[in-house]
């Protein structure tokens, strides 16, 4: 029986947990590690700061999860990791041994690398970021509210679209969320009571998809009197102005931003990323150095933008590359990306976006309509009563289908 270990149990690492689980107690024995309880399903979190969604709706109870499937589950924060002698370190000193690992630790949220974030910044990335923020939202009594992504940086081992920004999906639900509450259930007039300004550290706003989405989003904000600032790198945010690297300041009563995303410290420790601490791998996701190591989703140098979609798609990708390894009759599906993804904006309404134009296709699709909500929430709680479970290959065939109508 050959020992597989899984780090992190997000998005990737539980897509590959349900893609190998069949061989458990057959061929192989998955223990599954996180330093979490609970796997956080990130895109309901803009619905809990905007709409009071619970956010229990937002969590998958992980021990139970994975032991009822008959594979091991460890809470523990892994702090190293000696690749050359197939073994990990936890927290709590313990040793763990295998003879294959998949990382999928997903990638830090560096709050940290903003000037005064922790004490006049907010955001909707992680469970306590976006809590505090719907706290903040229900007294806020109007004023000027900017948001955008700050900068993130990525190594070179590997050929991937250097995006500035590591995903602006997020920055567009604030946006017109925000605006959908303030106006819709608070009554407050947009430009009279509150105003909201938009940065990017891009030369434009989604730099990661085609003209036809970008444009339709354009036309929202400038519906909506929404300003936008192109190529502004986040350095401060104070009680009252938001400043950038090029010496600009703007009046902000509100910032919410998605902060830097960094490779995890134990990565850098055990040297198994790129100058960066992003894991470099071929495009059947085993890691360049490492044959018996394999990574998908955010943390991988590969995965541009960082979403959950990329994820999934690698996910599959490792797993498959696996069970090949083991003597499964499988095909590897090609490292193909596109983004997909349904940016919620408030109400009933929705923007579905699916372009593949950054890897050089000429798929450039975004369709408004309650339809793409719909289709969110149906995703969003498929996912939630299915513990992390994607559905199955025919549905997702189904909705390209249906995507391609739209
Ligand atoms: C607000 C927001 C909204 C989003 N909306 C969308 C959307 O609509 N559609 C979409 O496709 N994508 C969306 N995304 C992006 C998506 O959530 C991520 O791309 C996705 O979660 C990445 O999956 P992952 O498995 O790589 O990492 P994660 O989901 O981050 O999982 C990583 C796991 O590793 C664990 N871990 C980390 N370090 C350690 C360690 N040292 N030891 C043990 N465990 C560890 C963590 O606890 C975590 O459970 C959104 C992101 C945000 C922030």
């Amino acid at each position: 029986m050959k020992k597989v270990v899984i780090v992190g149990a997000g998005f990737a690492g539980l897509h590959i947990f349900y893609k190998l689980r069949h061989l458990i107690g057959k061929k192989i024995d998955i223990t599954v590690i996180d330093v979490r309880s609970h796997s956080l399903l990130k895109p309901s979190l803009p619905e809990v700061a905007f709409e009071g969604a619970p956010i229990s709706h937002s969590l998958i109870e992980l021990r139970h999860t994975i032991e009822s499937k008959g594979a091991a589950f460890i809470e523990d924060s892994v702090i190293n990791i000696d690749a050359k002698n197939n073994s990990l370190t936890l927290k709590n000193s313990d040793k763990v041994e295998y003879d294959y690992i998949f990382l999928t630790l997903g990638a830090v949220k560096n709050y940290d690398a903003i000037k005064g974030f922790r004490e006049f910044g907010y955001s909707v990335c992680d469970d306590t970021q976006a809590q505090r923020l719907y706290n903040r939202i229900k007294t806020f009594q109007g004023g000027k509210i900017v948001t955008g992504a700050a900068k993130s940086t990525w190594g070179t081992r590997v050929d991937a679209p250097p995006l500035k920004a590591p995903c602006e999906g997020p920055i567009g639900e604030v946006m017109f969320m925000f605006d959908h509450y303030l106006g819709r259930d608070k009554g407050f007039k947009r430009s009279k009571d509150y105003t909201i300004d938009v940065f990017t550290p891009g030369e434009v706003f989604f730099e990661d998809v085609g003209d036809k989405p970008r444009n339709a989003i354009a036309q929202f904000m400038q519906k909506q009197d929404m300003t936008l600032h192109n190529n502004k790198l986040l350095i401060e945010i104070g009680k009252d102005f938001i400043a950038f690297e090029d010496g600009t300041k703007m009046e902000c009563d509100l910032a919410i931003i998605i902060p830097p995303y960094t490779a995890p410290k134990v990565l850098l420790d055990s040297k198994l990323g790129d100058e960066k601490g992003f894991i470099p791998t071929d495009t059947q996701m085993r890691h360049l150095d490492f044959a018996n190591v394999f990574a998908a989703g955010d943390i991988t140098a590969l995965a541009q933008p960082k979403l959950g979609h990329v994820a999934i798609i690698q996910g599959g990708i490792a797993a498959a590359t696996l069970l090949k390894e083991l003597g499964e009759n499988i095909e590897i599906p090609a490292h193909n990306l596109e983004v997909f993804c349904i940016m919620n904006m408030g109400g009933n309404e929705a923007a579905l976006i699916a372009s593949d134009v950054l890897y050089g296709g000429s798929k450039d699709i975004v369709s408004y309509s309650p339809i793409s909500k719909m289709m969110k929430w149906g995703f969003d709680n498929y996912l939630y009563y299915n513990k992390g479970h994607m559905p199955p290959d025919l549905a997702l065939e189904a909705t390209d289908k249906l995507v391609d109508i739209l």
